[in-house]
């Protein structure tokens, strides 16, 4: 009797764990790791899943169901592809079926994917300058083909003997304003001929190259630094100030990296900023610089992934710039992983899962590689900036900026005292005016940032205090002028703006706080002549949104800039000298244990894009409280101070990166049910975890799209390997999903939800 064979196979499915299916002989060659196969589960429903191993072990399952067909020739998947989808899963406590779907670009355009095939037309054959001459003169009766020939003639620049160069079939038409007829015609006289030519979705010439910046001194001594290093360390630290030139050094890097044939990734936390990175990489590395990011479409993302899977040294792609999910690429051969910004938070994917930290990911992936990690930021993560000094990073510094600009003054403007003696105008500062004044009056340029999107966060009624709500969440509606509606930001649940209070009828409904449709609506009042623009959500839902702004700012066609954290980040702009910190305080006052950490990176970082070629910038920051010791901090941009009192403070009440966190969320329609169930949780993890366990206890939004949720916190001690502690948190949860009527509860379960 022969063997039979089965495969462990991940499906697309939020259930943990891989499915066994028998493999039958006709198509036993075809079934190899990574390949795609057609399968059914549960019920009849349809899947395609991707097959990790192959073994004679008989399941204890009888009628194990057996592979429908195979959908690749060649892996869809490699074998580290697999190897990190399992640590991903295993460390952030979700299934494999979920990395799966975060990984691969949609399915169906997948299976559909067809190159883009472009009708291209050319001479049939290579012609004298005498047989030439002699075939125009034949077409005299027909002009119409006269011209389509001598336009082809003149736009490939044929001459005797020359090298025929097809032309796209459309151009000719247009250039000559005829219809495909004449040119059928002169294909049926043997004059033209057409093909068929594969061209990329994806624009992208190969520009000539330019050679890299020289290093400056101070440059090539962390350069220096960095290389020396790597010899013994796999990761390293990179702290260097806003425009010290680390984006420079990264360029360097790649150099060495892509010439002994490696691949390099390197990560940004936010979309808008591979608009400007994107350029300055194709100007040195050409056609192997490849993008990838969401707002692609699925289509050509699975083109951006064929050609990181293919290893062709012309076509492949062999240096990424993406942002947090271009971790899942199929690269076969990476050779260093840059993380830039490596602090910012949009790194962490929070829903759904696999709630997974791609700078931390970065580490493992590139471990996978036997590659390095470059992790770089002007004002690190404290865990980051702990592991450096702590030597398990490398560490690398650059203290000054390109061309020994210095740092941008700092100006703290008290709105407090501003309104008391009223010398605030609408939302601004004398301060903050004074310095948009000047600059303006320079044709200088000007970016104020207010991390609030909308007119203004609420409205209320001036006579009873109501305040419009979600129906579905428990968070104030946001007030947006230019669709004049009420806005949830966490369902998207609108409203027209009521005309009278809902509780009292009264007519005295109010704006309250700013957003910035607000801003942008005073500061054309105050400086009318100037050009202002907004980016923020709002603005950038298209695909192109966000490059259009950039470059009509970087074209000088906009004076003042105003934006949420998206213009926060990475920008260069040559003659942006004054930044405006709307209101620092919502920043300082979100109930974090970050909230400080993560106010001083914004404020460095917004500041960081003053002043950055020429002269030094100006930035004023606008505070109700202007002894604030994070705000002191940001004054002398003194990282290293913020740092100590952070980590103080954080081993003091024992949290990261002096201890891990794991964060259960239970979800539940009804709000004593949710109490209930959370609360047989709370128990169950104390009786494990003692006073390690946080909660429950209501988020500070606690309820959305008609969900309660409660969360608990379990603090898991640093020194031991995780997952033990995370195997016992999965038992308790298995054990409440046990109870009578917890199936109509959600629960998520988030790992380091930082
Ligand atoms: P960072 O990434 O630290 O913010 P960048 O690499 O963007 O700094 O450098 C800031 C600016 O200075 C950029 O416009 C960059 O082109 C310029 N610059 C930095 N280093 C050099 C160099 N060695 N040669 C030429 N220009 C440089
Ligand atoms: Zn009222
Ligand atoms: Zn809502």
């Amino acid at each position: 009797m022969t063997k039979t064979w089965y495969a462990d196979i991940i499906l697309p499915l939020a259930v943990r764990g891989r499915f066994t299916y028998r493999i039958p002989d006709d198509i036993f060659e075809a079934v190899k790791p990574g390949v795609r196969v057609t399968v059914q589960f549960g019920g009849n429903k349809l899947y395609s899943g991707i097959v990790c191993t192959i073994h004679d072990n008989a399941p204890v399952l009888k009628n194990v169901k057996t592979i429908i067909n195979v959908i690749d020739t060649v892996p869809a998947v490699n074998e580290i592809q697999l190897k990190f989808w399992l640590w991903i899963s295993e460390y952030y406590l979700c299934s494999e079926g979920e990395v799966m779907k975060a990984a691969l670009p949609s399915e169906i355009c997948f299976n559909n994917y067809k190159p883009r095939l472009v009708t291209y037309i050319q001479l049939a054959g290579i012609f004298s300058d005498n047989e030439l001459h002699e075939i125009i003169d034949k077409l005299a009766k027909a002009p119409r083909q006269q011209e389509v020939l001598s336009t082809y003639l003149r736009l490939t620049g044929y001459a005797s003997g020359s090298e025929i160069k097809p032309i796209g079939k459309s151009w000719l038409l247009k250039e000559t304003g005829s219809n495909p007829n004449i040119i059928e015609a002169l294909i049926a006289k043997g004059i033209l001929s057409s093909l068929s030519l594969v061209v990329t979705r994806l624009n992208d010439s190969d520009n000539c190259k330019e050679p890299i910046n020289k290093l400056s001194e101070a440059q090539s001594v962390a350069y220096g630094s960095i290389t020396t290093q790597f010899k013994e360390k796999d990761i390293i630290l990179l702290h260097g100030v806003t425009s010290s030139g680390k984006t420079e050094i990264y360029i360097h890097l790649i150099e060495e990296q892509l010439k002994i044939g490696k691949q390099v990734l390197y990560m940004l936390p936010e979309i808008a900023l591979t608009t400007q990175i994107i350029l300055r990489l194709k100007r040195h590395f050409g056609a192997v610089t490849g993008v990838y990011h969401s707002r692609f479409s699925d289509c050509e993302k699975v083109e951006i992934w064929e050609r990181v899977a293919d290893n062709d040294p012309l076509n492949g792609y062999r240096l990424i710039l993406g942002v947090r999910s271009s971790l899942f690429l199929p690269f076969s051969n990476l050779g260093l992983i840059i993380v830039d910004e490596e602090h910012d938070g949009s790194y962490k994917q929070h829903d759904p899962a696999p709630r997974y930290h791609a700078r931390d990911s970065a580490i493992v992936l590139a471990s996978m590689h036997k590659a390095k990690t470059i992790l770089g930021s002007a004002s690190p993560s404290v865990e980051s900036y702990n592991n450096a000094v702590n030597g398990k990073y490398g560490f690398s510094e650059l203290k000054e900026r390109f061309g020994l600009i210095k740092l941008p003054a700092i100006i703290i403007a008290d709105t407090r005292e501003a309104y008391r003696r009223k010398l605030m105008v609408s939302h601004f500062t004398p301060e903050l005016l004074q310095a948009m004044d000047e600059a303006l009056g320079k044709d200088e340029q000007v970016i104020l940032f207010q991390n609030r999107r909308g007119f203004s966060p609420y409205i209320e009624c001036s006579d009873c205090g109501w305040i419009p709500v979600c129906i579905q969440c428990a968070v104030n509606l946001t007030y947006h002028k230019t669709i004049s509606k009420l806005v949830c930001h966490y369902c998207g649940y609108n409203a027209d703006m009521p005309s009278k209070c809902g509780n009292c009828h009264s007519t005295g409904m109010v704006t309250r706080g700013f957003g910035t449709e607000k801003i942008e609506d005073e500061i054309k009042i105050v400086f009318p002549a100037a050009r202002v623009a907004r980016m923020d959500q709002d603005t950038t839902r298209n695909k192109n949104s966000f490059n259009k702004i950039i470059r009509t700012f970087e074209d000088r066609r906009i004076d003042i800039l105003i934006g949420t954290q998206m213009i926060s980040k990475g920008l260069d702009f040559e003659n942006l000298t004054v930044v405006g910190i709307l209101n620092a305080d919502n920043l300082l006052n979100y109930p974090d244990f970050r909230a400080h950490e993560r106010s001083f990176q914004l404020m460095e970082q917004v500041s960081g894009r003053a002043g950055r070629r020429q002269k030094q910038g100006k930035v004023v920051i606008q505070t109700a409280d202007p002894a604030n010791k994070i705000i002191r901090l940001v004054l002398r941009h003194d990282y290293i101070s913020m740092f100590r009192m952070q980590a103080e403070e954080r081993m003091t009440f024992n949290y990261p990166p002096f201890c891990r966190m794991v964060k259960i969320s239970i979800k539940h329609k009804e709000r004593a049910l949710l109490n209930y169930y959370s609360d047989i949780l709370g128990r169950d993890l104390k009786e494990i975890f003692g006073k390690r366990v946080l909660g429950p206890e209501s988020p500070v939004i606690s309820k959305v799209q008609l969900w309660y949720i409660k969360t608990i916190l379990v603090k898991i001690e640093r020194e031991k390997p995780p997952a033990k502690a995370k195997h016992l948190i999965i038992e308790a949860i298995d054990r409440l999903e046990k109870e009578k009527g917890a199936s109509s509860l959600k629960i998520a379960i988030d790992v380091d939800p930082y």
